[in-house]
């Protein structure tokens, strides 16, 4: 093994988390205002973990290919281009403005660090996404997430292929509610992407235990996908696993084999109109029940 290749995917995952926040702390307050940054900065990590597939691959079997490549370039595209505006639209900023209608502050989360004002952020936009997952598997809105259990291998943009619906419920969030500065905000979020990617990814990183105890990795986020629906029920939390820890749905392991079912890979088309699949087979059952 070259040292030089172990230290980097060693140090890779808590480096870069370093580095956002870094970053997100110093911006100028120019750049904060152009609406480009935060989504550039988002795809950019996503492009950067991609590219660390190359260099140290997880799994064969997980290997990018043109066709895996452009579905996850669309729903790369949709997420940013679409249900992130609608996100905003209809969540956010309707919350904002009840939250001022109602005369809601958290003023004093304005007086904290700037770390502890992204570790607030981080969990709050994390505790909702867990119980909506979680939600997801143990409700008829397991219809809408399937899809994203179908796919058959895991690549670093992953974590954005989806039905749209589960894409925009499971990234709902109280976050407008909090008094906080837009950087610490755009601070968590972006790394929330960066370790979704990293989770997701078909990279062999050497991760140091202390990271993979509060952070979601690629090992947990594995087992999530495995065959078996029973199976999936662990490991929920996009960016924060101490979230499962806490409330007992961890599970240690991994796994290399994913998908649902027949492990039969699904069309965008067919991730579309999954959560229709349901009323089709009451519709189809009313048919045969009538014709005999
Ligand atoms: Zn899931
Ligand atoms: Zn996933």
């Amino acid at each position: 093994m070259n040292t030089v290749k172990r230290i980097v995917f060693t140090l890779f995952q808590p480096a870069t988390l370093t580095l956002i926040v870094l970053f997100w702390a110093f911006i100028p307050a120019s750049m904060l205002d152009e609406t480009w940054v935060i989504t550039a900065i988002s795809i950019g990590t996503l492009v950067m973990v991609q590219g660390l597939e190359f260099v140290n691959e997880r799994h064969t079997g997980w290997r990018l290919n043109l066709r895996e490549f452009l579905t996850d370039l669309f729903y790369v595209t949709l997420y940013f281009a679409a249900i992130s505006k609608l996100e905003t639209t209809f969540a956010e900023d309707p919350l904002g403005s009840a939250k001022q209608a109602l005369g809601i502050t958290t003023t004093w989360a304005m007086h904290l660090p700037f770390v502890a004002q992204v570790f607030l952020a981080l969990f709050v936009m994390e505790f909702g996404q867990y119980w909506m997952h979680r939600l997801m598997h143990n409700s008829f809105l397991w219809w809408t997430h399937a899809p994203h259990h179908h796919i058959t291998q895991l690549n670093a943009a992953k974590g954005l292929v989806g039905n749209p619906l589960e894409l925009f419920l499971v990234s709902l969030s109280v976050i407008a509610l909090f008094d906080l500065p837009l950087t610490a905000v755009f601070c968590a979020y972006n790394l929330t992407t960066a370790i979704s990617a990293f989770a997701h990814a078909n990279v062999r990183f050497y991760t140091p235990r202390w990271y993979a105890f509060f952070f979601t990795t690629v090992e947990p986020h594995s087992l999530h996908h495995t065959v078996g629906f029973a199976e999936t029920r662990c490991n929920y939390a996009n960016a924060m696993i101490l979230i499962d820890r806490i409330f007992g749905t961890f599970r240690p392991g991994e796994a290399a084999v994913v998908g649902q079912e027949e492990r039969k890979r699904l069309t965008i088309a067919q991730q579309f109109a999954f959560p229709l699949r349901p009323v089709i087979a009451m519709i189809k059952g009313e048919r045969q029940r009538s014709a005999a």
